[in-house]
């Protein structure tokens, strides 16, 4: 099928690049694959979101029923936790883009749902439970577009009955907006060397929960972000936030910095502390959850983004990383960067160009406002992975007011994978955590039930092992197995088989898409590829 342009993934990345090209030339045939059952079922976000992109790309939007409208943000707290206590951070002491004034919190997936709908009034075919699953090249070696996932295929790799193969998109430009580690992306990177000259990538996994709660307790636009407990007792870092949105719904999450080097640290149950917290309890207690899931998020930063363009592709969004760490928000600038993509995309079209690099693309990247913002902020994460919670958060907090008031010392901070920095488990001791009381804090099973993930059982495992003795050979022995607790979908168990042994199991329909596996597997022997489409979650609102 050819296109002037097909782009991977329908997040706020994807989407907005697919409008815009719209916008600046109706004749431009553009078409969205997403691997999940509908727009918005794999989006899992805050979401706090910055507007600025939105008001460029439709100004209009808050008069066309954008349920992102509904909730503008009123109240904003940072508070530093201790086990039992908290202090929250004075106005004053955080640099003024902190603010979360002018904001909005609601759904990312349903602002997705709302762009997707807006895309295809404008033309845009949109082919959702299709994944694309394999990178086209032409014979010059340039991105002839992607060919989408077989559907049928058994387990051992023979075609059932209701067997389709995929189909191959071709296309003059392919943008790749397939959120933080996509697996396409990763090859693209490696391909064409786009890390040659930027720091690695680094990540955070971000778990997240709906709840109803109890009305009297609910305070629309209200938002708090925290730092500190727990992760402060394991020398690890991360925070969480708890954002109150419409429909008397709270969403609240956790994310875990995947730099941490204890391998007994278990992000999910950390997360089931931190609700624990008596200013975080009281809000739950008298209400019910209504939804989980999780993500990983990109916090490299400004030196970790690659380089943009190659020959018939594009990296847009989170594929490249643009997300501002203290501000835990990319929407924005994912949004901002599938715009010029597409004003790239667009000229060289006209321009009867085809099938090269949008070298421009990368150039306008560089010199947006996105490069601004995230140029300001690059040491923040660094210093805390460093320094830690406490030291490195002042840190990080004086090195953005010095980039703020133009006093900013002309450094960057380097980063090393997230894979890299695990520590051999005989190094440090195990970490006990308590057991689920089911009424604020509950099991990884349960959990994933109302993430609504369904995967046909009878495929080929969608987590490869590259070498298949690795997990019990070098995971169980010297790391004790962190694939068992840095999954929080669960995935991944050691079981004892006859003799006593164990041995990985991997319980594949499980997968919430998260990444997290391909990310922080110390020996980086899984590699995550897309299942047969519309498997994984389906997220309602998240
Ligand atoms: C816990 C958490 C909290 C966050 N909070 C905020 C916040 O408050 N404010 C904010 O602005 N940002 C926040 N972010 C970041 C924000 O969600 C991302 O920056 C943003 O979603 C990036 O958009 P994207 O379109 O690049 O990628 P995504 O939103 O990840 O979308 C990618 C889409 O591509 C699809 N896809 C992937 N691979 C393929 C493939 N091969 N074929 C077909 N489809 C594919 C996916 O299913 C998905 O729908 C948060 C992130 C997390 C994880």
């Amino acid at each position: 099928m050819p296109y002037d342009v097909v782009i991977v993934g329908g997040g706020p990345a994807g989407l907005a690049a697919a409008i815009r090209l719209k916008q600046v030339n109706d004749e431009l045939e553009v078409c969205v694959l997403e691997k999940g059952s509908e727009i918005g079922a794999h989006i899992l976000s805050g979401a706090v979101v910055d507007p600025r992109a939105l008001d460029e790309l439709l100004p209009e939007w808050r008069e066309q029923d954008c349920p992102l409208a509904e909730v503008p943000v009123t109240e904003n707290h940072h508070w530093m936790l201790s086990r039992s206590g908290k202090f929250d951070m004075p106005h004053f002491a955080l640099p003024p883009f902190m603010s979360n004034d002018g904001n909005y919190t609601g759904s990312l997936g349903n602002l997705c749902r709302w762009l997707g709908e807006k895309a295809e009034e404008m033309g845009v075919e949109i082919f959702p439970g299709f994944p694309a699953s394999e990178v086209l090249f032409d014979e010059n070696g340039a991105v002839m577009g992607v060919a989408t996932q077989d559907m049928g295929v058994a387990a051992d790799g023979s075609q059932k009955a209701d067997y389709q193969p995929g189909m191959e998109l071709h296309a003059k430009y392919t943008l790749f907006a397939e959120g933080a580690r996509g697996h396409l992306t990763k090859r693209m990177k490696a391909h064409f060397d786009l890390e040659a000259e930027c720091q690695p990538q680094v990540y955070g996994l971000g778990i997240k929960e709906l709840w109803d709660i109890d009305p009297a307790k609910h305070v629309p636009g209200r938002v708090i972000h925290t730092q500190g407990w727990p992760l402060s007792e394991s020398d690890s870092w991360g925070g969480g936030f708890l954002y109150h949105q419409a429909g008397g719904q709270v969403a609240l999450g956790f994310v875990t910095a995947l730099d941490y080097a204890n391998p007994y640290v278990f992000p999910f149950e950390e997360f089931q502390r931190w609700k624990h917290h008596p200013a975080i309890r009281e809000v739950l207690e008298g209400g019910k959850r209504v939804s989980y899931g999780a993500r990983a998020i990109n916090e490299g930063g400004w030196q970790s983004v690659p380089q943009l363009a190659f020959p018939g592709g594009a990296l847009i969004g989170c594929s490249a990383g643009f997300v501002n760490v203290p501000r835990i928000k990319g929407t924005h600038t994912a949004m901002k960067s599938g715009m010029l993509a597409a004003d790239a995309a667009a000229a060289a079209i006209v321009g009867e160009r085809e099938k090269d690099a949008l070298d421009e693309y990368d150039t306008a990247v560089r010199s947006s406002w996105i490069a601004d913002e995230l140029s300001r902020v690059r040491n923040a994460q660094p210093l805390v992975s460093k320094f830690g919670g406490a030291l490195g958060t002042v840190l990080a907090g004086a090195d953005m007011w010095m980039r703020t008031l133009k006093i900013g010392l002309p450094y960057t901070m380097k980063h090393e994978t997230d894979a890299a920095k695990t520590g051999r488990a005989d190094l440090y001791k195990k970490i006990e955590y308590p057991k689920p009381d089911g009424v604020i804090s509950f099991d990884r099973l349960s959990s994933v039930f109302l993430s609504g993930t369904n995967h046909e059982e009878d495929q080929p495992c969608h987590l490869v092992l590259k070498d298949p003795t690795i997990p019990e050979k070098v995971n169980l022995p010297v790391y004790a197995g962190p694939e068992a607790r840095y999954c929080p979908a669960g995935v991944y168990e050691f079981v004892e088989d006859d003799n006593g042994i164990e041995q990985l199991v991997i319980n594949a329909q499980n997968c919430v898409h998260c990444k997290t596996c391909d990310i922080k597997d110390p020996t980086q022997n899984i590699e995550w590829v897309t299942p047969e489409g519309g498997g994984g979650p389906n997220y309602p609102n998240m």
